[in-house]
């Protein structure tokens, strides 16, 4: 199944639970708005090479839309769709005023230079500055882009539109970005996975847990998990996986890819497994944080973990998906699992509106108890209703967003 199929997948089970009839289902799948765009590129070397971007404004009903920006070289217009689909659930499910959208540059970002990237992300913008801003669409990092991306943007921008730093989140902090905006994805990751833990009447102290991913979100995931003395017993990235049933010391791994650009290569820390391998191990918790559909039919019989959080994106297919929900493991989706990042990126444009600096703590706090509230609300419905957390979380943003729509009207 494609990305968006899969979305739709997920919506239909949940708007049939809902009873909500063909028309309404209809005008809350459709995206509102697609835009593809040529990026001519000058490579450091002077060759021309020509890339296609996207963004996708799939809904509005409750606000700006809002979404990340992808650097990658699988990225399609497909792909976007389904993940600017996913941010309206996501947004809707956490309660931030907004809608969702997504945006794309098909590229392989590990080959570019930063002037390159800048080149990029500056022409992307010279070609969707009049449909974004910052009560219409506001980017914000994703995978392959950092907060000097969104920089560059906050910058192209002014020179369309004029300077507001609310056109994009994800800045840098001393450049009106907000202080644990980097963290968040990956701290309220950790943050749900103590929940779901304790709802289990689990407790942390020796949990064992394996992540795929140790990029921003799997990073940051590691060392709160680790912090809250969960036992970090694999971790992984594109050039490996490490095992060590004993733990992984999570803090030397942070300083390894801090001094060895990001990556895990070369790390010593750990019995080195084949990749795939991460995922079928005997853990409590299996995170992965990276890329989409990396549990599937392939694979999905061999997965061990009693417990899936979704720190990435659309991790597991929905064929997967339907196995897991029968075998009874325990899948905090993405659109509820992964909302930190949006949500504390709620935060930096509502702080560049006020033009009011917040400080860590509050962000912090806040966004403790705004995942906390959305968590409790789809966990406390699937238990009562006896449905699962993924079709629930899409209940509750699906409403949301179709009674915004219907006190909206369709003027
Ligand atoms: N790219 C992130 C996501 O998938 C964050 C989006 C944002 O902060 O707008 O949720």
């Amino acid at each position: 199944m494609k990305a968006f199929e899969a979305v739709q997948h997920y919506f239909h089970k949940a708007a049939h639970e809902l009873g909500m009839a063909s028309p309404m289902r209809k005008l809350l799948i459709t995206p509102e708005r697609e835009l593809t765009v040529q990026i001519p590129l000058r490579r450091d070397d002077g060759t021309l090479e020509t890339l296609v971007g996207y963004r996708v404004q799939h809904n509005s009903s409750r606000g700006p839309m809002k979404g990340g920006l992808r650097y990658h070289h699988e990225v399609d217009l497909d792909e976007v769709r389904g993940l600017a689909s996913l941010m309206t659930w996501k947004t809707a499910v956490v309660n931030i005023p907004y809608g969702g959208a997504k945006g794309g540059v098909t590229v392989n970002s590990r080959n570019l230079s930063k002037d390159e990237k800048e080149r990029i992300t500056r022409k992307l913008i010279d070609s969707i500055h009049q449909v974004i801003g910052p009560d219409l669409d506001i980017p914000a990092p994703d995978m392959g882009t950092s907060h000097e991306e969104m920089a560059w943007i906050m910058n192209q921008y002014a020179k369309y539109n004029g300077f507001n730093p609310g056109v994009v989140t994800g800045k840098p902090v001393e450049f009106y970005g907000i202080p644990g905006r980097e963290e968040a994805t990956g701290r309220g990751v950790g943050l749900l996975t103590l929940k779901t833990l304790a709802r289990l009447g689990r407790k942390a102290p020796g949990t064992s847990v394996a992540i795929q991913g140790f990029g921003n979100v799997g990073s940051h995931t590691a060392k709160f998990l680790s912090e809250a003395d969960c036992k970090i017993v694999a971790i992984a990235d594109r050039t490996g996986a490490w095992y060590d049933p004993d733990g992984i010391d999570v803090r030397a791994a942070l300083k390894y890819v801090c001094d060895n650009e990001g990556q895990l290569d070369g790390f010593e820390g750990g019995k080195r497994i084949p990749g795939e391998e991460l995922l079928e191990l005997e853990v409590d918790v299996l995170i992965p944080a990276a890329l989409g559909g990396v549990i599937h039919e392939g694979n999905v019989e061999k997965v061990k973990a009693p417990i899936i959080i979704e720190a990435a994106n659309a991790p597991i297919t929905p064929e997967a998906d339907d196995r897991l929900h029968e075998r009874g493991v325990v899948v905090l989706p993405d659109i509820l699992a992964n909302a930190g990042g949006v949500t504390v990126s709620y935060f930096e444009w509502a702080q560049n509106r006020q033009f009011y600096k917040w400080t860590l703590d509050r962000v912090r706090g806040e966004l403790d108890r705004t995942l906390t509230h959305a968590f409790d609300e789809v966990w406390d419905r699937a238990k009562e209703k006896k449905i699962g957390l993924r079709t629930t979380a899409f209940m509750v943003g699906i409403e949301r967003v179709a009674r915004a729509a219907e006190l909206a009207g369709l003027g």
